[in-house]
């Protein structure tokens, strides 16, 4: 017998595919999950929110891209104007737990009064209410998916075994979009530096995510690039977003759009 590839949906406009380019702003958060509190590995953090930051929304801008943010609750509160700018600019801002504490490792009750205060402040600061999750480090805990249903979530964005949207089963009768992602998407396991392993450089790292891009198109799925200002905001790296931007808003028939708007498309031709 042969085994059919999945079913991948109808884009809007004509498109052959979709491209999302989310942005997880963790700021210290990224480092305090690890329980790292020296003053200089924090301000490797601090450079997301404060010096990469206003580049990547004037390039966002420059490009006519709608992208997403997820943001901890904590990053929100410590950095207003940083939310403020970013929902000015007409993005996304989804949810990403407080302190990006890991919600597998939480009991429900926990992980549930974080997603309520997360939902709370960052509609408080955003002007919108969420509709995105995103887990920190992507580790779900058995409640989550649960959780994200009872709280009116739309979508979690989180599973790794589709290149293309689909439905969680149902509870309560109704069901959470499925947008997955990669590490392979992701510029942390290429950029970060905890003192263990050596960086790479981003001339080889852009162009997996060309083919990456290319390979995903072809299967009609969404390409759902994740980066994290502090890490792609370096002058070197930041040359390899702006290339990466211009090679996919130049591919014909690319829908770009933020998971938000992939997510109620998704639905609305999903019955
Ligand atoms: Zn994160």
């Amino acid at each position: 017998m042969t085994l059919e590839a999945p079913a991948t949906p109808r884009w809007p406009r004509d498109a052959r595919a979709a491209c999302a380019f989310t942005f997880d702003l963790d700021a210290e958060t990224l480092w305090m999950a690890r329980g790292v509190h020296e003053p200089v590995t924090l301000s490797q953090g601090g450079f997301g929110p404060v010096e990469a930051l206003p580049r990547i929304l004037t390039l966002l801008r420059t490009h006519e891209v709608r992208a997403s943010f997820f943001i901890p609750a904590w990053v929100a509160e410590h950095y207003p104007d940083a939310v403020r700018a970013i929902a000015e600019g007409g993005h996304e801002i989804g949810c990403h737990g407080d302190e990006h504490e890991r919600v597998s490792e939480l009991p429900p009750d926990r992980e549930e009064a974080i997603l309520i205060k997360s939902v709370e402040v960052l509609t408080r600061l955003g002007g919108k209410r969420p509709v995105g999750y995103r887990a920190p480090a992507w580790q779900l805990s058995p409640a989550t998916l649960a959780l994200l249903g009872k709280h009116g979530f739309d979508y979690s964005s989180n599973m790794m075994d589709r290149l293309s949207p689909y439905l969680h089963p149902p509870v309560d009768g109704r069901a959470l979009v499925e947008i997955p992602v990669s590490w392979v998407l992701d510029d942390a396991p290429f950029f970060m530096f905890t003192g263990q392993r050596p960086m790479q450089p981003p001339g080889p790292v852009l162009q997996a995510w060309l083919t990456e891009f290319e390979g995903i198109t072809e299967t009609h799925g969404v390409t759902n690039f994740t980066f994290h200002p502090q890490i792609i905001g370096r002058p070197s790296r930041f040359a390899c977003l702006r290339e990466l931007l211009d090679y996919v808003r130049h591919t014909p028939r690319i829908w770009i759009a933020s998971l938000a708007e992939i997510s109620a498309h998704y639905r609305s031709v999903t019955k």
